[in-house]
């Protein structure tokens, strides 16, 4: 086992410039886009594949057929797209025969210049495409053209692959090249790197020969079991990938498991007065919640558990509720934050809450001076603080605790791993509540927190009015600002957002200063403020108190506002430049309204010449959706995995071969199996498991090491 593995890991890791047709020419261009080494090429598998079995005729085409073709150009030139969006975008055309009849290629965009030499007029081209046939005219858009001279280079592969991000001054000939040469040495080394009974029941076919096959498809090839991943080859990567992958779960809560701490003692009384003096009833889905969290903190385990629910399904209220269980106890509870402004916030709603309660709530901050840090942090250290909010100030080495028994962790994707291990350090093995306001589509959740047990808040308080959303193009500002004034009038409140990308950006800051201005000139008999990332600290706290307590009428903000800033009041927010949101931060920004039960209304103006179709497809499904679900899915299928909520923060891989939308059925199946697997292991594999995540991931996994 142990030799294999060296040899695969060597392979893995070995420069591509040791094969063939890798000169040093090709291997600057694919180093410069992180190519180097053999695993950087050969998990980037096809999005389709080129079938030159057969020769097809124009005349036989049918719509959705996909077809190899050798035709003649008879002429090409550019053609203009009717009007999307208004934007004038330049696409490119060309008729081509073969004898048999006529058909179209179709470009939606500018196409490179080597693709329109290969249109000249009489050239002899082999195209490959998908057909439309549309009022009998037939059609291919955006086909796969090679000329015809270069089509008799490799001869025996029949089925060509093609791949997205092919580095530009590669060729597809000699990125297939490549490929090929290295799977067929990889195909002797690369085994499975499941264990012997896994295989065996799912048939699994060696690593290296399912690459090759799923690049290089042989006979057996039909185009849609090769698109759809379901067959025996793309399985077999698929539940390799899975297996592993859910691995590196099992090692983790084996090491969480291990832990024992003396439970709790509380008699929930605490909790029920505070409930009693709340003044409204938690809604069903919060009374579930807090009961699973109570559950948890009466065990001889710590909590690990992840907090789900839309914006301002009452989480922060919850994780209050967790404190004071901890508080009877006689614990500490610190609560993690990752804004400043979100940090006062809660700091301000808890004292509200718990006014009529003899407990000690302190708020710490990088701006407090340094006489009341020291005055905080030593009642922190003496036990006689309660519950500490604060920001990762809270991780800062000077901050130590009598006795932590939870550890809350707002918007937990916006910390790292190693900040949310810092402050779980600054305990004895402590609770923890992990809390996120951004829904997760239920697959990534078992694959980005599969360690964790999982709460969600489905449901909102009872008596709001979902909010109205509208679009409108930059230009009608003046419509939005009239929307804003009739509420102002009737006594509400406002925000207007604009973008920010970093807070050091010195020149977004100044657009959110000119936009300050221009509102403060439009609304000159009101009360106008300006919130942003550079505002200190007392700035700030006035300028939220001041909102809250309905002094100023017209917030213009960043996105500084964009978590748990809570003033029910509210009910209208322009956002500027909605077209450089994501669909997450609109969801999030949209939150802080319709807070009150009054019905409110989200105005995105929109720069339309910087508006993509990408972007359009977005705001028009933010404008027709609220549910937090909804959009986290879209955002998905939009995105990808990795980019959202800073998935990469995680500290998991990204998938390679499985899709998280497509593949829901497997990945619980697989994840199901291998935690079933882990319960007897062969004590063979589990000798070699830490070194065939490392193989395989091509990295050490920190796992969160608790005690
Ligand atoms: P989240 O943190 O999930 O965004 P919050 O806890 O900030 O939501 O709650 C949003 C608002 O709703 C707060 O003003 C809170 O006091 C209020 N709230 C929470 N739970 C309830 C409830 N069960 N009934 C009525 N209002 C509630
Ligand atoms: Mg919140």
């Amino acid at each position: 086992m142990m030799e294999d593995l060296d040899r695969i890991e060597k392979f893995l890791n070995s420069t591509l410039r040791n094969f063939k047709g890798v000169g040093e020419k090709t291997a600057l261009v694919l180093e410069k886009k992180g190519i180097k080494l053999v695993r950087d090429i050969i998990f980037n598998t096809p999005y389709q594949w080129i079938d030159k079995r057969r020769i097809k005729k124009i005349s036989e085409l049918r719509d959705s057929d996909y077809a190899y073709l050798k035709v003649k150009t008879l002429n090409s030139g550019i053609w203009i797209p009717k009007g999307f969006l208004n934007k004038r975008q330049k696409g490119y055309t060309a008729l081509v025969t073969d004898g048999t009849g006529y058909l179209t290629l179709r470009w939606f965009y500018d196409p490179p210049q080597f693709v329109k030499e290969n249109l000249n007029k009489d050239n002899q081209i082999n195209i490959f495409g998908k057909v439309k046939v549309f009022r009998g005219f037939k059609e291919i858009p955006h086909p796969e053209i090679e000329k015809e001279e270069l089509s008799n280079g490799n001869e025996k592969i029949k089925i060509l692959p093609c791949y997205y991000g092919l580095p530009q001054g590669i060729s597809e000939k000699i990125y297939r090249k490549i490929i090929y040469n290295v799977l067929l040495e990889g195909r002797k080394i690369l085994k499975s790197l499941l264990p012997e009974e896994v295989k065996r029941v799912f048939s699994i076919v060696d690593t290296g020969e399912a690459l090759l096959n799923v690049h290089f498809p042989q006979d057996n090839f039909d185009r849609d079991s090769w698109e759809n991943r379901r067959n025996i080859y793309h399985q077999s990567l698929i539940f390799e990938e899975l297996f592993l992958f859910f691995s590196i779960f099992t090692e983790k809560k084996k090491d969480i498991e291990k832990v024992k701490i003396k439970p709790l003692e509380f008699s929930g009384n605490l909790l029920k007065k505070f409930i009693e003096t709340l003044g409204f009833s938690l809604t069903k889905a919060q009374i579930k919640v807090i009961e699973e969290i109570r559950s948890d903190l009466l065990k001889d385990k710590p909590m690990h558990r992840l907090l789900q629910g839309d914006v301002g399904s009452g989480k922060t209220l919850v994780a209050l509720c967790s404190a004071l269980m901890v508080v009877e106890a006689g614990k500490q509870v610190a609560f993690m934050v990752p804004t400043e402004i979100l940090a006062e916030q809660h700091y301000l709603n808890v004292k509200r809450f718990l006014k009529d309660f003899k407990i000690n709530t302190h708020l710490i901050t990088s701006s407090l001076k340094k006489k009341e840090k020291e005055d905080i942090l030593k009642t922190v250290e003496k036990g006689d603080t309660h519950i500490l909010i604060g920001t990762h100030s809270l991780i800062q080495e000077n901050v130590s605790f009598y006795d932590l028994g939870l550890a809350i962790i707002d918007e937990q994707h916006r910390f790292g791993v190693e900040q949310r291990n810092l402050l779980i350090k600054k305990g004895n093995n402590p609770h923890i509540l992990y809390m996120t306001a951004t829904p997760i589509p239920r697959t990534l959740t078992m694959t980005l927190y599969g360690d964790l047990d999982l709460s969600t808040i489905d449901e909102l308080p009872p008596g709001r009015k979902p909010i109205k959303t509208i679009l409108f193009p930059e230009n009608q500002r003046e419509r939005a600002f009239k929307l804003l004034e009739e509420e102002i009038k009737k006594g509400f409140q406002s925000y207007i957002v604009y973008p920010v990308i970093e807070e050091e950006n010195q020149l977004d800051l100044k657009s959110a200063k000119e936009m300050y201005e221009v509102v403060k000139e439009r609304f000159s008999q009101y009360e106008v403020a300006l919130l942003h990332g550079k505002v200190s600290t007392e700035e700030k706290e006035a300028i939220m108190d001041n909102f809250k307590k309905g002094k100023i009428n017209i917030l213009v903000s960043t996105t500084v506002i964009e978590v748990g800033v809570d003033v029910p009041k509210s009910t209208v927010m322009i956002i500027e430049h909605g077209e450089r949101f994501g669909l997450s931060q609109l969801h999030q920004l949209r939150g802080r309204i319709g807070r009150g039960g009054d019905q409110s209304f989200c105005i995105v103006l929109v720069d339309i010449k910087r508006l993509s179709k990408e972007g359009r497809e977005r705001l028009i499904f933010f404008r027709d959706n609220i549910d937090g679900f909804k959009l986290a899915e879209f955002d998905l299928q939009l995105r990808g995995p990795g980019e959202i909520m800073g998935t990469r923060q995680s500290g998991m891989p990204d998938f390679r071969f499985v899709n998280i939308l497509k593949d829901t059925d497997i990945i619980e199946k697989m994840k199901t199996n291998t935690e079933n697997y882990f319960k007897s292991p062969n004590q063979e594999y589990i000798k070699f498991i830490k070194k065939i995540l490392k193989v395989y991931f091509n990295r050490d996994f920190q796992y969160i090491k608790v005690g």
